[in-house]
């Protein structure tokens, strides 16, 4: 099983959350939104060779964090994942748009000359500028599209400059969701819970969501439940070895 898209450190009880996925061993991409909370959310993995710790900086913090962007560049050449990161112009957090602009364009340029990143995005209501600025910074490495939501014609520029996608359970219950995950390449999709924030069916996302959500996979790509796991699993392993060839360069 896997978790691309987890706030571990935004649970109530972190340590349970990750003594928990390493129990059921579930590979977990557990993203952070704040440079400052990397190294106590890595810490949290520790003992949890499952759980990989993403340095990120959440667009809807970008005015308040962007002083943090010096901790970003310090602590770039430990972390093998960057995220979360990205712009969101939903009514709430469009005023801001020019700070998220200022901390997104920093750290990509940032991911790139550090070798390029396995990225995990956020685009709310941003996917065509989220998009135009990926190609403007094209060694910044590979972007997976988390919860993605934009249109069709979004998603087939999306692929066309060679991004993956993370997907859960609240998408692969909305009837938009499952038609965008149509259309993603089967090779570049991977499975997230984006816990603790998403919820379906009035309750909260959880990891026991994620069987549910494999089936589902299966079932639109017409696989059964196991191959669709296997489909999954290889291509977590894809992306780690580029991860690798990053960190080497
Ligand atoms: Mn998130």
């Amino acid at each position: 099983m896997i978790d691309f898209h987890c706030h571990i450190d935004l649970f109530d009880d972190p340590r349970a959350v990750a003594d928990r996925l390493r129990r059921d061993r579930i590979y977990t991409l557990s993203v952070t939104t704040t440079p400052k909370a990397f190294l106590g959310t890595q810490r949290i993995a520790e003992g949890c060779p499952r759980i990989r710790t993403a340095l990120g900086l959440h667009p809807q913090l970008a005015h308040q964090r962007r002083s943090e962007l010096d901790l970003f560049r310090l602590l770039l050449p430990q972390a093998r994942y960057v995220g979360e990161i990205g712009l969101d112009a939903s009514p709430e957090f469009k005023n801001y748009l020019d700070d998220q602009l200022f901390v997104f364009q920093a750290i990509l340029k940032l991911c790139s000359e550090a070798g390029g990143r396995v990225m995990s995005i956020h685009s709310r209501g941003a996917a065509s500028i989220v998009l135009e600025n990926l190609r403007m910074f094209p060694s910044s490495g590979l972007p997976v599209l988390h919860w993605f939501s934009g249109t069709h014609t979004e998603l087939r520029q999306a692929i066309s400059i060679g991004a993956w996608f993370s997907v859960g359970p609240a998408m692969l219950k909305s009837k938009k969701g499952v038609e965008l995950i149509r259309r993603m390449p089967a090779d570049r999709v991977l499975t997230e819970t984006d816990a603790p924030f998403a919820a379906t069916r009035g309750r909260n996302v959880d990891h026991s969501d994620l069987d549910d959500a494999v089936s589902q996979l299966a079932q639109i790509w017409g696989y059964r439940p196991l191959e669709a796991e296997k489909k999954l699993l290889s291509n977590l392993r894809s992306i780690s070895s580029y991860a690798d060839t990053c960190m080497a360069k």
